[in-house]
């Protein structure tokens, strides 16, 4: 079975082929360091049409992140809780893998 996180579009085996178990957690999201004509420093999206001078990368948390991170059990359900469910998950086919 795979799976789409519905927060970063990841797509995953939550059971890996080897039997082992996989908890997603989103990433962190890329982010630019720019010099501002003031010369004061701004954290922003990358965007190729920002003229402003790149003077570093750095990451910032996921809004709405998922982490699968097993957190404990529901007592009253037994299902297992995740440290955040963040937009959820669906089922997808399996990715077509060109080889060759
Ligand atoms: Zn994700």
């Amino acid at each position: 079975m795979w799976l789409k996180c519905e927060t970063c579009g990841g797509v995953y085996q939550p059971v890996q082929a080897g039997g082992g178990l996989y908890f997603h957690t989103c990433p962190p999201l890329e982010r630019v360091i720019v010099e501002q004509p003031d010369g004061s420093r701004a954290i922003v999206a990358p965007d190729p049409d920002d003229k402003r001078p790149i003077v570093g990368t750095t990451t910032i948390p996921r809004p709405g992140v998922r982490d699968e991170r097993p957190i404990g059990v529901d007592p009253a359900t037994g299902q297992v809780l995740i440290a955040s469910p963040g937009r959820g998950v669906r089922v997808v086919p399996a990715p077509i893998v060109e080889e060759g």
